[in-house]
């Protein structure tokens, strides 16, 4: 018999009912290390006095009005988000799939209001994550994901990460847009290089296509800087957003500059739920720390630290890990025994930690995680590297 819940997810055995800081909770009292962040989302850790204040505050006075009328929590979510990146307009989304959307409409529109319909084709990158909604699973192209959901949606060029012949190759009169992660997170922890980055920005000025990048994993300070992208000193026209912008409320968000939004006039786009009172209150909190000063350069500080104990930890256990990548607060082990297995032996010593493509354990703690924790999560590590050690029979 079917489970109440559909059974797409496959779940670990564990079940939390409180969360503190980097730790969260289970009903026995079970301690956990958290340092998956509910896939980069709980960017100040859990129950932030902060948030929680927003949060309450909010509720006490409005929920939801629906986008019929002004929102001041929007209006000043956006106003900052426009302030403090290359964008000048933001459309509020409930999550990440819906600000891909926003943007893959955007990019769409934008040629066809300038009288060249015929340019909707988006080029995307094999392994990459954009969402699940049937745009989006087709930007990704992968198998396991469009399999049986019928035809997959036209306009998508698929080439492979991160080859930038191919991407110039892909470029027809038809193409409006390039789509990537700077970072690609579900696809294993692989970062585009600045260099690179850089390349593809010129490449797009130079066929007069849309850059659109998705920072909704690598975005929100993971990095050390607000967007990833201005470690490149690159701008896009259009980017979306979304997990750790909510802190854990869902949000998302797709930002753009005016002339890549100039289609997207009165009634082309909208949400009942986007942007509502209640989840952009909890946003202006995550904005109001995050830009704090100093707060960026305390997420490198951890970054580095962290790092640092990986490359020990891969240097301790050889027959388990291969090697670190990643940027920032998002790292990844590359591993040599099965990354679901190291996830697992992370459980038993009371270590959350998330799996990826490529055999990859994605590490995506709190930004603001401390250094005793960082401390404590690279002991626990150690003790699951080694039980997985005891546990293969010698050859
Ligand atoms: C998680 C993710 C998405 C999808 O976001 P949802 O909130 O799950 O809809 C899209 N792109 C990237 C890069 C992601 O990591």
């Amino acid at each position: 018999m079917i489970s109440p819940v559909l059974p797409t997810y496959a779940r670990a055995p564990m079940s939390f009912v409180e969360g503190q800081g980097s730790w969260l909770i289970e009903e026995s009292g079970e301690r956990y290390l958290d340092l998956g962040a509910g896939i980069a989302v709980t960017v100040l850790g859990h129950a932030h006095p902060a948030l929680v204040k927003a949060l309450e505050d909010q509720a006490r006075r409005l929920w939801h009005t629906s986008n019929l009328y002004t929102i001041p929590n929007q209006e000043a979510l956006a106003a900052r988000l426009v302030a403090s990146t290359f964008a000048d307009t933001v459309f509020v989304t409930n999550s990440g799939t819906e600000a891909i959307e926003c943007a893959v409409k955007m990019a769409r529109k934008h040629f066809a209001e300038k009288g060249e319909p015929e340019r909707y084709r988006i080029i995307s990158f094999e392994g990459s994550f954009h969402g699940r909604s049937t745009a989006a699973i087709a930007a990704s192209g992968a198998e396991k994901m469009v399999k049986g959901f019928g035809p997959v949606l036209p306009g998508f060029d698929v080439v492979p990460f991160l080859e930038l012949a191919a991407v110039e190759a892909a470029i027809t009169p038809e193409t409006c847009a390039v789509m990537i992660e700077p970072i690609q997170g579900e696809g294993g922890i692989r970062p585009v290089s600045p260099e690179d980055l850089r390349a593809l920005r010129e490449l797009c000025d130079q066929h007069g296509l849309l850059l659109i990048l998705d920072e909704i994993q690598c975005g929100m300070g993971r990095t050390g800087k607000l967007f990833h992208h201005e470690w490149a000193g690159i701008t896009p026209d259009i980017m979306t957003v979304a997990k750790g912008i909510g802190g854990g409320f869902p949000l998302g968000a797709c930002l753009a500059t005016e002339a890549a939004a100039s289609g997207m006039g009165l009634g082309t786009h909208g949400s009942t739920y986007g942007g509502n009172p209640l989840a952009c209150a909890v946003a202006n909190a995550v904005m109001d720390i995050v830009a704090e000063k100093g707060f960026l350069d305390q997420v490198s500080r951890a970054a580095g630290r962290l790092r640092q104990g990986l490359e020990g930890l891969v240097a301790g256990h050889p027959a388990v890990f291969e090697g670190v990548r990643g940027e920032g607060l998002m790292l990844g082990l590359k591993c040599r025994a099965m990354n679901a297995d190291v996830v697992k032996a992370g459980y038993a010593e009371k270590v959350l930690t998330v799996a990826a493509a490529d055999n990859l354990v994605r590490l995506l703690p709190p930004l603001n995680i401390s250094d005793e924790d960082i401390d404590e999560g690279l002991r626990r590590l150690d003790a699951a590297a080694t039980a997985l050690e005891a546990a293969k029979v010698p050859a």
